[in-house]
């Protein structure tokens, strides 16, 4: 059989490791890393990664001592004992034919701790501490203690190790002038700049010995004032290589850089480019990251010549069966990852285990289990949204016989709404995953079909997960034509005129003003100019001032509340989508009052001024109120049934807790 994907499932050798394929798990922070008791689940967790098929695994970070830690108590990699704890994750990866890599990180100034250090004293813009400045006996014994975290790493069963010299961490703290104004031999020109990484993978190189694959993590792009030139990074990834690297492994852009890099707008695959142009100088092998989620992509960019292996973190914690499924032609049933960011980086940043919002299972492997059910039940799933579509699948995973009923002529809820908003297209992917899994699972899929009372009698249970409708809040002049729903202007029933007004600036009323003013013929070279990038041989950092969008409507948004607007908005993403609306000239006003919707507009007092906006159309997104009509007909008639997703509540509607419930409702059936 002729290989689906044979560029990106070849095997590679990389020193004495030869890894059965080309994708690798990128290093990401769960926080399962940080205590020893929770070395089973992250072994569970790795080892299910590991027989889904990805050739090497890459830990989160690691401290190489106390003073890197990320936070108090968190993950390291010092002595003996971490070391010997260890090798329950290691032999359940090996025992799963799998091969993984522990990174060392340092966090320096990002540290989240009083004592933090980094190369000089000065303090992150994302970080409430200051850091202290390492002595230069303290940046010695700071090599040394990354070369003896790698030792510990090799003897605790690892394959390898990365140093983690990207993402803005200590060791780009020490080659950018940003944050390095030492006047040491650690400091000054870019050349002593560059001896700290240069001598930690020299001592990591002795260390481990000769054949011992030393991946290290590479800055590409800082995007951050005072970064790196480009000449710099070619001249320090050469350096690297001579010193004893196996593998470079690429990042994008410091934590505190202003330039979003993973989430769901970045297009697929946006930094190809910067990987294609270091690899051209290298000897050995160069892995790409960053906003690659699907096999196709992965298999194409090493095809190529941009990069010899892919590094996907997310994708894989979305399925940890994304490279089996590839290999074996059945790409259409992976789980794809949508870089929302929701319940991975959004948890990490505040301290939450992280999961996945399309696989609540990610990091609960051995709590959240679906186990088949003794008895096949009959259970009638009411309402295909994301809720529904969740529960739908993990019952029939579960073994039971499930029909699932949609009064829609399609299936999807509210995905189908949320996929029409730029940035947002791989909700599509969620749903054609669903759907096939349906399929796959053999669920007899009801579409044009209301369900009520009776059409459920005959079943064990009944889920009901009919979702949700837009609330009219009662304004007068609701009823005017200019008044048009979210869900109206998402689905394509409405074409708004050229000037709007958005009421309401939740999650859904930002995404209406991006999707109303968002120019579709945006190309990759137009995104990278509105968020200032710039080729790197000329500007350092690849930062370069920011052409602003033209937008294709005038938008205003506005609500009652005199905050921020989109101040409820994800940690990692909310402050991008914030400076898109900034981009694309929408006019924000907080602290409304709403008085009349007529014929000349929408008439406000903010401040206690009246005023009148004059626009075509007022697109209402004011929340949502919960469709629990069946609901309680079922429960007033005694049946057994459960309520999930926005049915269940309204408020804080979020396709992250309706998949979890559905999935949670499975393994306790
Ligand atoms: P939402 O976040 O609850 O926001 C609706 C806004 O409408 C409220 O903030 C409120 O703001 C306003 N409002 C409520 N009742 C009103 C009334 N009677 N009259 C006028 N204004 C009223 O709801 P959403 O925007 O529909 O989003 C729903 C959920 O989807 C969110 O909770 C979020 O979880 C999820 N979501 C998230 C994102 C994201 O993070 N990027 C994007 C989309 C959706 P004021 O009272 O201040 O006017
Ligand atoms: Fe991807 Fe979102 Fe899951 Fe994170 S939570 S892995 S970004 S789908």
């Amino acid at each position: 059989m002729t290989s689906p994907y044979p560029h990106l499932l070849e095997p590679i050798t990389i020193g004495d490791l030869t890894l059965r394929n080309r994708a690798v798990m990128g290093s990401m922070h769960t926080g399962l890393e940080d205590f020893f008791w929770d070395i089973p689940k992250l072994a569970k967790y790795f080892a299910d990664r590991a027989s889904g098929g990805v050739g090497l695994i890459i830990t989160g970070g690691y401290a190489p001592n106390k003073r890197g830690w990320l936070k108090p108590f968190a993950s390291e990699m010092t002595n003996r004992l971490q070391a010997q704890r260890h090798q329950q994750i290691t032999g359940e990866v090996h025992e799963a034919g799998g091969a993984i890599a522990m990174q060392i990180l340092h966090a320096g100034r990002y540290g989240y701790t009083p004592f933090s250090v980094s190369a000089s004293s000065i303090k992150a813009p994302i970080n409430p501490f200051k850091p202290t400045a390492l002595s230069t006996k303290g940046v010695e014994q700071t090599v040394n203690d990354f070369a003896r975290a790698a030792g510990l790493a090799q003897k605790a069963g690892y394959d390898a190790v990365e140093i983690m010299g990207s993402e803005g961490y200590l060791i780009n703290q020490f080659l950018a002038e940003r944050t390095n104004q030492r006047d040491d031999i650690w400091g000054g020109t870019s050349a002593r700049r560059m001896r700290f990484p240069i001598e930690i993978v020299r001592r990591t190189r002795e260390t481990v010995g000769a054949g011992f694959p030393i991946i290290y993590r590479l800055s590409l792009l800082d995007l951050v004032e005072g970064g790196q030139t480009w000449d710099e990074v070619m001249e320090l990834a050469l350096l690297i290589e001579d010193a004893g690297a196996t593998v470079i492994n690429t990042g994008i852009g410091w934590h505190e850089a202003r330039v979003p890099t993973i989430i769901t707008q970045v297009p697929r695959g946006a930094w190809a480019w910067t990987t294609a142009r270091l690899r051209k100088e290298m000897a050995i092998p160069v892995c790409a990251s960053n906003r690659i989620n699907t096999p196709e992509l992965a298999d194409r960019l090493i095809a190529e010549g941009t990069a010899d292996l892919v590094s996907m973190a997310r994708p894989l914690l979305a399925d940890p069966e994304f490279i089996n499924k590839a290999a074996a032609e059945r790409a259409d049933e992976i789980n794809t990852c949508i870089a929302c960011n929701q319940a991975c980086l959004d948890h990490v940043f505040k301290n939450k285990l992280a999961s996945c919002l399309v696989n609540p299972r990610a990091c609960h492997e051995t709590e959240i289990v679906l186990t088949p059910s003794r008895r096949k039940r009959e259970i009638a799933v009411v309402g295909a949204g994301p809720a529904g579509l969740s529960a739908a699948v993990s019952l029939a995973e579960a073994g039971n016989k499930v029909t699932l009923f949609e009064k829609n002529p399609h299936l999807g809820g509210q995905f189908r709404l949320a996929m029409a908003i730029p940035g947002k297209e791989e909700f599509a992917e969620t749903l054609r995953y669903f759907t096939r899994r349906l399929e796959v699972l053999g669920v007899d899929v009801r579409l044009g079909t209301t369900a009520d009372v009776t059409t459920v009698a005959g079943f064990d249970e009944v889920v009901i997960s009919t979702g949700v409708e837009p609330r009219v809040p009662s304004i007068p002049g609701i009823e005017h034509p200019k008044a048009v729903l979210y869900s109206e202007v998402l689905d394509g029933s409405v074409v708004p005129g050229k000037k709007v007004a958005v009421i309401g600036a939740g999650g859904i009323g930002v995404d209406v003003s991006v999707f109303l003013t968002h120019d579709p013929s945006e190309t990759l070279e137009d995104w990278l100019a509105h968020w200032g990038v710039g080729d790197p041989d000329l500007h350092r950092g690849g930062l370069t001032d920011h052409k602003d969008r033209e937008p294709v409507r005038e938008v205003t948004l506005v609500q009652r509340k005199t905050g921020m607007i989109g101040a409820g908005l994800g940690k990692t993403s909310g402050w991008a989508h914030r400076a898109v609306l900034k981009q694309s000239a929408v006019t924000q006003i907080s602290g409304a009052t709403y008085d009349l919707i007529d014929d000349a507009g929408l008439h406000l007092t903010v401040n206690g001024q009246p005023q009148v906006l004059d626009v075509d159309h007022v697109v209402i997104c004011a929340g949502q109120e919960s469709v629990r009509g069946l609901y309680n007909e079922l429960v007033a008639a005694g049946r057994p049934v459960t309520v999930i997703g926005g049915a269940d509540v309204a408020a804080e509607l979020d396709a992250k807790r309706a998949i979890e419930q559905g999935v949670r409702l499975a393994a306790t059936v």
